[in-house]
């Protein structure tokens, strides 16, 4: 069966894309090779939104590497300021618990955001090294307002790392423009091409703290990655250790078309298809689990009142598309996640909804046929 995969990441697949990857092996220090890689990194600062300022990194592994390479920033006893909305908000904890560093944490309940009171309320009078938040949190699909938080991290800490694993490519970014000194995501989401890949941008400012004595470990400290990443910028080849070669070609090509269809129109395209999304859930008398207002354009989580996940994603596999399970606590009584990034088109949404009409039902929801469809058909005439 051709499924499509609604999942949270990895993300539908796009055939150009895949192919691209689809090749055979080839050597890091060749020409093919050394121009994927150096028209990546500049895909990368196209979706992140800085210039040639911003150094651009790809590195072996996925967003949680590109995570934790942060530490190259760090050194031992800085105060950190965790702002979380969820399961990878936490992730952050999670890391930096292991590093000798202190971490102070704002969480918000499931569904919801940080607020800016409640950073102010627990900062007062702090300074931190760093602050890190979620752009869009997964488990939630809760997109926080950046604007509104960045102004409150900027007054107490010295760098801001913003997670953009599940927006870079799907949302508005704009890290240059904000003040964000320390972007990533990861290959598989909604830039939308195969896992494989952890990618990061750093400020000048960032760039400056890189320094010998950082808590960074070997495999991903900076350091030891910054010139093979110049050198693949200036045409010549290099090695640290082995890149994840077939995805960097899958980047490239993902890079083309995105730089083709333009971000403006990529963005409008997300905001069109979550739009829909949502509307259909609604229309079918279901509610999604992000507040009002905070929605992202590209992650949405489905509320269960009388069905069970398990249910509803065995027989929406069966039915053709594959959602995501529901991962936060916190949501009760219990929630699917749906997502809608990289390569999604009206058409995945318009077939997802009337897949979930169905299975929603058979387990035990009671949903009209065709309710959510003409809801998502309305929200687009
Ligand atoms: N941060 C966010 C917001 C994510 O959604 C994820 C992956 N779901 C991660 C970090 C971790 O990325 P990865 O699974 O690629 O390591």
């Amino acid at each position: 069966m051709n499924r499509l995969l609604m999942h949270v990441g990895p993300s539908i697949g796009n055939r150009d894309v895949l192919l691209a990857g689809a090749r055979d092996n080839i050597g890091f220090a060749t020409k093919d090779f050394v121009q994927a890689m150096g028209d990546s990194l500049e895909g990368l600062r196209m979706v992140m939104g800085v210039g040639g300022k911003f150094q651009p990194f790809i590195l072996p592994g996925s967003g949680t590497s590109a995570m934790e390479s942060v530490a190259s920033f760090l050194h031992e006893g800085d105060r950190v300021l965790i702002i979380t909305n969820g399961i990878f908000g936490n992730r952050w904890e999670g890391i930096f618990s292991r590093y000798r560093v202190k971490c102070d944490v704002v969480g918000a309940e499931a569904g919801e955001s940080v607020t800016p009171d409640m950073i102010r309320e627990k900062t007062e009078g702090s300074h931190y090294r760093m602050s890190f938040m979620t752009h869009v949190e997964t488990s939630t699909g809760v997109r926080a307002p950046v604007d509104s938080l960045l102004k409150e991290l900027k007054k107490v800490s010295d760098l801001i790392t913003v997670d953009g694993v599940a927006s870079a490519g799907g949302e508005l970014v704009d890290a240059e423009k904000r003040g964000i000194d320390i972007c990533l995501t990861a290959s598989q989401k909604a830039i939308g091409a195969p896992p494989g890949a952890g990618l990061l941008v750093a400020s000048e400012k960032a760039m400056s703290q890189l320094a010998d004595d950082s808590l960074a470990g070997y495999s991903l400290n900076l350091k030891n990655w910054l010139p093979i990443m110049k050198g693949m910028e200036e045409g010549r080849g290099g090695y640290f250790a082995t890149p994840p070669i077939n995805t960097v070609f899958s980047l490239q090509e993902a890079f083309r078309l995105i730089a083709e269809e333009t971000m403006a129109a990529r963005l409008e395209r997300h905001k069109m298809a979550s739009g829909m999304l949502r509307a259909g859930i609604r229309g079918m008398g279901m509610e999604v689990v992000a507040g009002e207002g905070i929605e992202s354009n590209t992650v949405t989580g489905l509320r269960l009142k009388n069905s069970k996940q398990k249910d509803v994603l065995e027989k929406s596999m069966k039915l053709g598309v594959e959602f995501g399970s529901g991962v936060h606590p916190g949501v009760k009584p219990d929630y699917i996640r749906i997502g809608h990034m990289g390569w999604v088109q009206e058409h995945h949404v318009l077939r997802a909804l009337s897949v979930l009409e169905r299975s929603l039902k058979a387990s035990g929801e009671s949903i009209k046929a065709a309710e959510g469809v003409k809801a998502a058909q309305e929200f687009i005439t």
